[in-house]
């Protein structure tokens, strides 16, 4: 997997990514990130790279030229990646999209800074994606959250090989809750279920749980969840306690 982030701020982003497990996994060859420095494909003296808002306004915004020459710079190191560019304004970033990023091989993300950059930079990338309703100072924040999401599917980037299988959004549900050791904390003791061995109740316990969580919590999930339709065992455990 190849990751090449587009920022006037190349330390910001390359810093956390050489950390913990994704550090790991670049060292051992299985993900590869990179920066180019947008200000590289800058003109002049001062390699400007913002101007301000024809029309008047608050803020700067970033100017075209050198967006255009590193997305040029970088279709050319990455030529199968999909452009994205990071922006409040994009389609809401999920773990679907990491899946079918993490599948194609090769991502090129684009930071923003400012208060965004020239709307003619748009038709030259072919994504816009946002990583949440809010508004960040620059996209290297949510350049790294999509890195990090796409990297660690990326088989052996993970410890156990299970850990992404059951998890959270994985088949439209939220994960169970875990429990170690010690069994008892201030009084809330961990599920005797868990504790008993029986590898079959506990599988059932944790896919109730798994219901259950995902419809106290995430309401929009479970609309579409129940939109595909219960398992008979799905619904036998809403009904009863396993
Ligand atoms: N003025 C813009 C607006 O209101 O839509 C916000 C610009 S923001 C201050 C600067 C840059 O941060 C954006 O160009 C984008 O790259 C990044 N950014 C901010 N919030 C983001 C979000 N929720 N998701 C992805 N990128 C974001």
């Amino acid at each position: 997997m190849k990751i090449c982030i587009l920022t006037l701020f190349p330390r910001m982003v390359l810093a956390p990514l050489s950390e913990s497990v994704l550090g790991k996994a670049a060292a051992a060859g299985r993900v590869e990130f990179s920066a180019l420095d947008i200000r590289d494909f800058a003109e002049g003296k001062h390699r400007v790279t913002d101007d301000v808002p024809y029309g008047g306004g608050a803020g700067m915004v970033m100017k075209p030229e050198p967006l255009a020459g590193a997305i040029t710079a970088a279709r050319a190191k990455l030529p199968l990646a999909p452009v994205v560019l990071l922006s409040p304004q994009g389609r809401a970033f999920d773990q679907a999209t990491a899946i079918r990023w993490a599948e194609q091989g090769a991502l090129t993300l684009v930071c923003g800074r400012y208060e965004g950059v020239d709307e003619r930079v748009r038709p030259l990338v072919d994504e816009l994606v946002s990583v949440g309703d809010f508004v960040l100072t620059g996209g290297e924040f949510a350049a790294l959250c999509i890195a990090d999401a796409v990297a660690r599917l990326v088989p052996g980037v993970l410890g156990n090989a299970a850990s992404s299988g059951e998890e959270s959004f994985s088949d439209g549900l939220l994960e169970y809750p875990h429990y170690t050791r010690p069994p008892e904390f201030r009084g809330e003791k961990v599920p005797e279920v868990l504790l008993s061995g029986d590898h079959a109740r506990i599988r059932l316990w944790r896919r109730r749980e798994r219901l259950l969580r995902t419809r106290a919590q995430r309401p929009d999930l479970w609309a579409r969840f129940l939109a595909l339709g219960l398992s008979d065992e799905d619904r036998a455990l809403l009904d009863n306690q396993p």
